[in-house]
């Protein structure tokens, strides 16, 4: 949890039963809307990562965007789009990953970065954890170094952050 996690969740609003049943949806309108909490939660992740020596921070479509852009360019570090299934144009590698109901894939850019480079991951929020590992298993097989999986919020109940590490990556939420 970061310096300024409980007054970022203050903001975040939560939606009972959306977009089905039994899901209580965390929305960070109200936070992006906010811009004394936007820059917290930046300030949070800079806080956080610039000692870290990052080359690139991959993030993951489409909230993990509002996250990963300022940051990139706070730290000085590259923009990498990790995609959901058919919308990047070039050459790419693709992971499957287990949905409650189905399957989903997440693509990156054959050429989104260099060997060895060392790389964040950022999305909004972590469930079942899925989405994250997906991302980070193919920045890992494409070459990449995950320095660490980075998250909004973090659904503890879920075990998300849990199966994230024990397949031996880092996981940083800014709350739970
Ligand atoms: P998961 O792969 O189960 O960890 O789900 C994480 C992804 O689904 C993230 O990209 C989130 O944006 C979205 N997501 C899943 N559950 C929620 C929720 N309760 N509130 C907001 N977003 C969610």
């Amino acid at each position: 949890m970061s310096i300024y996690g409980d007054y970022i969740k203050s903001v975040i609003r939560t939606v009972p039963d959306w977009p089905q049943p039994g899901v209580n949806f965390r929305d960070i309108t109200p936070l992006l809307q906010n811009s004394a909490a936007f820059r917290k939660l930046i300030d949070s992740f800079v806080h956080r990562y610039q000692e870290m020596d990052l080359d690139a921070i991959a993030a993951i479509d489409a909230r993990g965007f509002i996250v990963g852009a300022p940051l990139a360019y706070e730290l000085g570090c590259s923009f990498v789009p990790v995609r959901k299934k058919g919308k990047l144009p070039f050459k790419t590698i693709s992971e499957t990953y287990t949905l409650e109901y189905g399957e989903a894939e997440v693509e990156l850019h054959s050429d989104a970065f260099h060997e060895g480079d060392r790389i964040l991951v950022v999305d909004d929020l972590i469930a079942t954890g899925g989405t994250m590992l997906a991302a980070a298993k193919l920045i890992t097989r494409s070459g990449g170094q995950v320095v660490e999986t980075a998250t909004i919020v973090d659904l503890p109940d879920l075990g998300g952050a849990d199966r994230i590490r024990e397949a031996g990556y880092s996981v940083f939420a800014v709350c739970s």
